[in-house]
């Protein structure tokens, strides 16, 4: 799989740094641990140590395997100027945290494509090496391994492959329908018409699970939450794209001094809707006073305290001719909540999360009104 990397600070919270292949940080996440864990016992159940140390080793492997696959996206997306910000194992594969992808259709393809060229690739070197010396014994070397493992881990390529060409988000083959259809048709109704398809898979998923293997009604789930998001997300990007800051921006607001006590902050934010305040000096912005700032600083030290000992010192600023669909990816990323719009290097207004997403709504009544 591979995703635009959309908070992609979260997706390494609970995750430990193992390496660097080709510059990228590798990351596990700590669930996998669980899975190995889980694994031991249930082949140290079966068969004791030496089957639990078989089933963990076989699952390194794997996921090895799994690790090259990400490594075939954020490579291919490399040759096309993207960088990837890391890949990060989980128990049902692993990401590769692309920063942008590619706009040209074509080139979405074949970075798609790359991950299960590789599992492909391991497949057919495995198949050649195996025709060639058909008994493999890693257990003379020392490594507690069965005969067959090998097998295994080639079946298993070609299942990572196939199941990553399935046409649904957010498996690899939803990202080549999808550029395939946007070949023919804008890519909102490519998206639309490919998230479609994806929920369609989810379904018949969820259905086989019902009666076969439950763990199809988990991969169902996943591919289900995985088409709706993508369908939400391109939705909003093409509702945003081709405007400007200018058309969000929020020219009427309340400012604060250093200087006023945090009393005046609760004022402001009781006679208005405004819970985050800029704060001034002499003309400049030297601060911002959030909500959570204001609750803190009414706690440790009451009403009277300056607001300026507690305001974040930090000022994210945008331009106001940024496009706004660039504006909204700061907005969910910064951690801040508002950012300092400016003209010409002078204040213009502000905007916030809340205030963009409003607009969007408007613009989708707007368009559903068009159609
Ligand atoms: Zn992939």
């Amino acid at each position: 799989m591979n995703q635009t990397a959309s908070r992609s600070d979260t997706s390494v919270t609970w995750s430990w740094r193992v390496g660097q292949l080709a510059g990228i940080d590798v990351y596990v996440h700590a669930t996998f641990l669980l899975l190995l864990a889980w694994l031991g016992l249930v082949y140290g159940q079966k068969g004791g140590l030496p089957a639990a140390l078989h089933g963990i080793f076989f699952i390194l492997l794997l996921f090895g395997c799994v690790v090259l696959h990400e490594l075939g996206h954020a490579l291919t997306a490399r040759r096309f100027g993207i960088r990837t910000r890391n890949i990060v194992l989980l128990p049902i594969g692993g990401v590769a945290s692309l920063e942008r992808m590619p706009d040209d259709p074509k080139q979405e393809i074949l970075v798609a494509l790359a991950g299960p060229a590789v599992n492909i690739a391991i497949a057919a070197l495995l198949w050649v090496f195996l025709s060639v010396q058909p008994v493999v014994r890693l257990s003379d070397a020392g490594i507690p391994v069965e005969g067959g493992i090998l097998q295994n881990l080639l079946v298993l390529n070609l299942f990572l492959a196939l199941f990553n060409l399935l046409p649904a988000f957010p498996m690899d083959g939803g990202r080549v329908l999808r550029a395939l259809l946007a070949l023919r048709m804008d890519r909102v109704r490519a998206t639309r018409t490919a998230a479609l398809v994806g929920q369609m898979a989810a379904l018949w998923f969820g259905f086989m699970g019902l009666f076969h293997n439950p763990i199809l009604l988990f991969i169902a789930l996943f591919v289900w939450i995985g088409a709706v998001a993508e369908a939400g997300s391109e939705e909003i990007r093409s509702l945003l794209h081709g405007s400007t800051l200018r058309t969000a921006v929020i020219t009427h607001f309340e400012t604060l001094a250093p200087n006023d006590p945090l009393e005046r902050a609760v004022e402001l934010t009781l006679e208005s809707t405004q819970k985050d305040f800029p704060v001034l000096e002499a003309g400049e912005v030297v601060g911002v006073l959030t909500q959570e700032d204001l609750l803190r600083g009414l706690k440790e030290e009451g009403p009277r305290a300056p607001v300026g000992s507690y305001m974040q010192r930090e000022v994210q600023r945008a331009d106001i001719d940024e496009p706004l669909d660039q504006v909204l990816e700061r907005l969910q990323h910064c951690g801040c909540r508002l950012l300092v719009v400016t003209e010409a290097g002078r204040m213009a207004g502000i905007v916030n999360l809340d205030n963009l997403m409003e607009l969007i709504r408007i613009e989708a009544a707007l368009k559903q009104r068009a159609a």
